[in-house]
């Protein structure tokens, strides 16, 4: 199985990605993951990256793009993935068709999740991240609580740089300029599965696979 998450900054990619890779068994590719420990790390990439999204702006496409290239190609990802924040652009759609061509895979889910863009600004100002195991919270269910209720490390939230109001409305801007005509360029090749991000995390969950057992007229092995 091979999805590609797609919609605007804040819909819930990476819970989605994260939750139908445990259901589904096959890894979560997700560029933000692998830009984030390359920045944490420090290496020569991570550190041209930090500057890159420091500004709010998108990491040029042979970077990513190279990347991307690399996690497909190991063995890890030859029975499926999910892709999740790639491709943002329409040359980044253009070497992934290159790619997966080279690789031979033909079946592919493109499942976007769309919402109204002030609700998602709202829902991601409202983010904290615990700076010790790194989960994601919404700040009114921890702001009276000094404890991570994950790894209980005590008064370790912060507001994650890019989750800002400014930085997240220069990231939609961003994203109707570049990554919006991703989505035509994919209509014209596949047919497009959508959900609503404003759904309950577990109602989006169950309407994707739905959606894609329709699709192969099957049902999908899902794990516990
Ligand atoms: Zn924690």
């Amino acid at each position: 199985m091979r999805l590609i998450l797609f919609g605007a900054p804040g819909v819930g990619k990476g819970t989605q990605a994260k939750i139908l890779s445990a259901k589904l068994n096959i890894p979560h590719v997700s560029t933000g993951d692998i830009l984030r420990l390359a920045t944490r790390e420090k290496t020569p990439i991570g550190l041209k990256v930090q500057e890159i999204m420091n500004r709010g702006e998108l990491v040029p496409d042979e970077i990513i793009t190279g990347i991307i290239q690399e996690k497909l190609s190991t063995d890890e990802c030859k029975n499926g993935f999910i892709l999740d924040g790639f491709p943002r652009t329409v040359p980044q759609a253009a070497s992934l068709e290159k790619m997966l061509l080279d690789l031979g895979i033909k079946d592919i889910n493109l499942i976007y999740i769309s919402a109204v863009e002030d609700e998602l600004v709202k829902r991601l100002t409202n983010r904290r991240a615990c700076k010790v195991c790194n989960n994601i919270f919404n700040y009114s269910l921890i702001k009276d609580s000094h404890f991570c209720p994950v790894c209980n490390a005590e008064d370790s939230f912060y507001q994650r740089k890019d989750d800002r109001e400014d930085i997240i409305r220069n990231r939609f801007e961003v994203y109707e300029k570049s990554t919006k005509p991703v989505l035509d360029y994919y209509k014209a090749l596949l047919d497009i599965i959508y959900v609503n991000a404003l759904n309950a995390v577990n109602e989006v969950t169950e309407s994707i696979i739905t959606q894609i057992e329709a699709r192969i007229g099957e049902k999908l092995l899902i794990s516990a």
